[in-house]
């Protein structure tokens, strides 16, 4: 495995896959991987024949400084499962090499309402930050498929309106959410919780789960609000938000039409850790 920190030598190898007639997958990640990361891996080495992941924690995306300077590094390890995965190559950037003219001088992209519902109004910012780093990612690899994790549903939507926005064609491949036995989906974040609050985190996709049993056509008000009950009996010290949204365009569907594909998606706190999940409902 190729292990490249550069945009200029990245670009050179590029090239020379180019050359080779090598599809290009690639694979923004922040580190600290778990199996959800390597099932990425794993659909885009069946799609591609040169697959590079990435390997930054990007500073722009953090509202909250806290849980940047917490983030988990475990590069070595990191390292390790890449080349045993198969992967071809690991771009490991740093902050000079993505953000030249430093990081407080962020381009601006219209996202619209997407960056102002769900993850937007409890992390404002973040979007933006996220869309910075993937632009700036994608301008240095020019991938030919861009891989990324359902867990981020509304990432995923913003990514593919920052495409649009910048006129990149990249097909994006959405690949389903890993999850523990318990159900708890795979995360960085659960590297900082204790045996107890991992057993505990299960709850949150429970009440996912819970939302999407006893979903009804017409007002779904109630319901959340039990799930949400459900999250602090549990053990959760708070909840960010529990929603039910459209699969279109994640606008609000708590009053569901009874047919439309919605989302149903939560962020709560355990034990300090911010966590996210959702899952989707196809009437
Ligand atoms: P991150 O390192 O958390 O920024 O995630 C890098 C990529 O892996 C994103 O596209 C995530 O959506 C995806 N990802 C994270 N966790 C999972 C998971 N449990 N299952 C599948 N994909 C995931």
């Amino acid at each position: 495995m190729i292990i490249l920190k550069k945009i200029a030598l990245l670009k050179a190898v590029i090239s020379q896959e180019r050359v080779a007639n090598n599809i290009i997958g690639f694979i923004p990640t922040m580190g600290a991987l778990h199996e959800g990361h390597l099932t990425l891996v794993k659909k885009a080495l069946d799609k591609c024949n040169f697959v590079i992941v990435s390997i930054y924690v990007n500073p722009t995306q953090f509202n909250n400084q806290e849980d940047f300077k917490k983030y988990p590094i475990t590069l070595e390890e990191d390292l390790l499962n890449l080349t045993r995965a198969g992967c071809h190559a690991v771009f490991l950037p740093d902050t000079d090499e993505l953000y030249p003219d430093g990081i407080g001088n962020l381009v601006h992209y219209p996202l619209g309402f997407l960056e102002t519902i769900l993850e937007g109004e409890h992390r404002p910012g973040h979007f933006q930050g996220v869309s910075n780093v993937v632009d700036r990612l994608l301008q240095a690899v020019n991938p030919d498929y861009l891989f990324l994790g359902e867990k981020d549903a509304q990432q995923c939507k913003v990514i593919a309106k920052m495409l649009a926005l910048t006129n990149q064609t990249i097909p994006l491949e959405i690949i389903p959410t890993m999850r523990a036995s318990s159900g708890l989906a795979l995360s960085s974040r659960n590297k900082r919780l204790s045996a107890i609050g991992l057993t505990k985190a299960a709850a949150l996709y429970e009440s996912l789960l819970f939302v999407k049993k006893n979903l009804i056509p017409g007002d779904n008000n109630k319901l959340i609000h039990e799930a949400k009950a459900q999250l602090i009996q549990a053990g959760f010290d708070s909840v960010d938000y529990l929603a039910i949204a459209k699969e279109a365009d994640l606008s609000d569907a708590v009053i569901w039409d009874g047919k439309e594909a919605v989302y149903i998606l939560g962020a709560a706190y355990m034990e300090g850790v911010r966590l996210i999940d959702n899952t989707l409902f196809v009437g």
